[in-house]
C-alpha cells in the first residue's frame, strides 16, 4: 500500500477542551504522522466553502456555527493508506456509534461537535489540503 496524505481538522470542541496533544497522540499511534499542522480560527467564508458539499443538509448553518466557534487544528497527516487509516482512527460519524477506541468513541461530545473531520476520498484530500495549506508549507 502506497504512503498517501489525508487532511485532518481538529475541531473546536476539542481545542475548547485542550485536547489538541490527545488527538495527535492517537492518530500518530494509528500509523500517521503529522506533516503540517497550524491553529487557525475559520471565517464564516472559509467554512462555508469547506463545507459547501453540505449546504442543502438541515444541519448546515449550526455545522458552520460550530467550525467558528473557536479555533481549530488543520493538518496534513501522512501514511499508508492515509485517508481509509484515518477515517477507521476517526469512527463513526456520531460518536454514540462509534467503535471502541476511535477518537470519537473516546473523546468526541455528539454528532456535530465530533472532534476530528478526515477526508473521506484521495481526491478530496487533494482538494481539501490545497485550500488550507500552500505547498511549502508542508514538509514530508
Ligand atoms: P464525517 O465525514 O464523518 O465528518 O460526516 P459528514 O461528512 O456526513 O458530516 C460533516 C460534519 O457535519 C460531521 O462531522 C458533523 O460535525 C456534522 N454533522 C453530520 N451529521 C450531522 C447531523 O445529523 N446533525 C448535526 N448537527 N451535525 C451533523
Ligand atoms: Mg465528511
Amino acid at each position: 500500500m502506497a504512503v498517501t496524505r489525508t487532511f485532518s481538522i481538529i475541531k473546536p470542541d476539542a481545542t475548547r477542551r485542550n485536547l489538541t496533544g490527545a488527538v495527535t497522540k492517537m492518530l500518530e499511534e494509528a500509523g500517521l504522522r503529522v506533516v503540517a499542522s497550524k491553529r487557525i480560527r475559520m471565517s464564516r467564508e472559509q467554512a462555508e466553502g469547506f463545507y459547501a458539499v453540505h449546504k442543502e443538509r438541515p444541519f448546515f448553518a449550526d455545522l458552520v456555527a460550530f467550525m467558528i466557534s473557536g479555533p481549530v487544528v488543520v493538518q496534513v497527516l501522512e501514511g499508508e493508506d492515509a485517508v481509509k487509516r484515518n477515517r477507521d482512527i476517526m469512527g463513526a460519524t456520531n460518536p454514540a456509534n462509534a467503535d471502541d477506541g476511535t477518537i470519537r468513541k473516546e473523546l468526541a461530545e455528539s454528532i456535530e461537535a465530533n472532534s476530528v473531520h478526515g477526508s473521506d476520498s484521495e481526491e478530496n484530500a487533494a482538494i481539501e489540503i490545497a485550500y488550507f495549506f500552500k505547498p511549502d508549507e508542508i514538509v514530508g
